[in-house]
């Protein structure tokens, strides 16, 4: 009888607490990866790196794997399709898999594990991607939290009495399915293309963790981890860096809490996809200007932080925290435009996209989500640029016409523009 490991965003063989499990119960272990339909669809660029990101990672497990004897068999479909082809092909008794938490994941897993079911095959599904789940931080009442200072000081205190130890796979053991390599689907049979965009190497540089909190706030230095894609896709374990960063430096700590807070918050909030958190936010009449928005998405908007940082997105799918902050705040309150429309130009940008972090940064910039900013306080991009980019070094970097006639003029007044988007938060939640 075969065991069926089902890899989604966990495409590391390393400290995969899921595929540990069926290794060590299980004698035959098949590893899958299904490309879904539903989320390739809506992918809009044929080079979306992100993809081709998986893709690297594919190649890489299947050599590892050959290595093993084994290999991991590569599908395109929709999940559903796939386990009812795979019931006939192969003898399974159990499909072994780590939890996903967004909303369209537990669909879909709810009805992969019915259709199991009813074949008699068990679905075991186990916590790898964070080191908190939604359920297991609490406040004395049961219910869970809704800001994040307390929820942090009661994720630090579980973590704090906590022992995590890495999990190997035990290489005397010959659990893998044992089969010749199955064929790999090449990036341009899967209807897609490279991305010239540069994916940041896997690697914990323990002296940027541990200076971490003086130079994170400055994007022209090379102050911030950019792990983001690693923790997405899985290729690194999260409790592998929760517990460097817990021995390194407790503001980074704090960031990984961060993430677990919004995933947390759309888990218990799936509404927030596309409601604001706090609902009379809903009520704001957002100008949404088209025109105005291109010239955001450009990076063209006369000011040259925001201009900046848009600009290092288009280019590298990546932008610095505190300019996602500044641009999504200038959108939201500056130009009056939905944050959604922010938060799904940034879904299709960025490397590291996350559902709940994205959706949770664009909600606390505009206002409407959790502990947010409050809207009375309104970023001034100038002022800024003047504290976190000093000499201009990131700016110069990213709007190489920064400084010539050719740099457009703000689209936007400051002043004009705060005490607009002052009236209209101030109507909307007076109404
Ligand atoms: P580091 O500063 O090195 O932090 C390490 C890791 O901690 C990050 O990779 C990330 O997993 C986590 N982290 C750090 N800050 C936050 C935060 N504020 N919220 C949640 N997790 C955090 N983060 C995403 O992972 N995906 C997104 O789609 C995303 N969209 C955002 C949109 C807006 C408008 C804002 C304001 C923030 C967004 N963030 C998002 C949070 C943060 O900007 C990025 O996680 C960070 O910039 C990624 O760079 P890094 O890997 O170098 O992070």
């Amino acid at each position: 009888k075969t065991a069926v490991f089902w890899f989604r965003r966990d495409l590391r063989l390393e400290d995969n607490v899921g595929l540990f499990h069926a290794y060590e119960n299980e004698c035959n272990v098949l590893p899958l990866f299904i490309f879904d339909e539903e989320i390739l669809q809506k992918l809009e660029e044929k080079d979306d790196p992100r993809v081709g990101f998986i893709h690297d990672q594919l190649v890489r497990l299947h050599a590892a794997l050959k290595d093993s004897g084994s290999s991991i068999l590569v599908k395109k479909g929709k999940p559903l399709d796939v386990f009812c082809q795979l019931i006939k092909e192969y003898d399974i008794r159990a499909v072994y898999t780590n939890r996903d938490y967004e909303p369209y994941a537990r669909e879909r897993d709810k009805k992969v594990k019915q259709l199991l079911k009813s074949n008699n095959i068990c679905f075991l599904d186990f916590k790898d991607q964070v080191i908190y789940e939604a359920d297991e931080i609490l406040k004395n009442s049961g219910d869970h939290y809704q800001v994040f200072t307390p929820y942090s000081a009661a994720w630090l205190k579980k973590f704090k009495a906590s022992k995590f130890e890495s999990l190997s796979l035990d290489k005397r053991k010959k659990g893998f399915y044992p089969t010749a390599p199955f064929p790999l689907p090449s990036l341009e049979e899967l209807g897609f293309k490279k991305s010239h965009i540069r994916i940041p190497p896997l690697e914990i540089n323990r002296s940027l963790i541990k200076n971490y909190d003086t130079t994170r706030d400055f994007p022209a230095e090379n102050g911030t981890s950019r792990l983001g894609i690693h923790l997405r896709f899985g290729t690194l374990s999260i409790r592998r860096l929760a517990v460097t960063a817990s021995e390194l430096n407790p503001v980074f700590l704090n960031e990984l809490i961060w993430r677990e807070f919004y995933m947390m918050i759309l888990y218990h909030n799936p509404d927030v996809v596309n409601k604001a958190f706090k609902p009379q936010y809903d009520r704001i009449r957002w100008r949404n200007d088209e025109k105005e928005f291109k010239s955001w998405c450009r990076g063209e908007t006369g000011y040259p932080l925001v201009d900046a940082g848009m600009r290092q997105l288009n280019q590298t799918g990546y932008m610095h925290n505190r300019v996602r902050m500044v641009t999504a705040s200038f959108l939201t309150k500056h130009l009056l435009i939905d944050w959604r429309w922010g938060e799904t130009y940034f879904a299709r940008k960025l490397l590291d996209y996350e559902l709940a972090s994205n959706n949770g940064g664009w909600q606390w910039a505009a206002g409407t989500g959790t502990d947010a900013q409050p809207y009375f306080r309104i970023f001034n991009p100038t002022a800024q640029m003047e504290k976190f980019d000093k000499d201009r070094r990131y700016v110069k970097k990213w709007v190489s016409e920064y400084g010539t006639p050719s740099y457009p003029a703000p689209i936007v007044d400051h002043r004009a523009a705060r005490e607009r988007a002052l009236r209209v938060y101030r109507q909307a939640l007076e109404e």
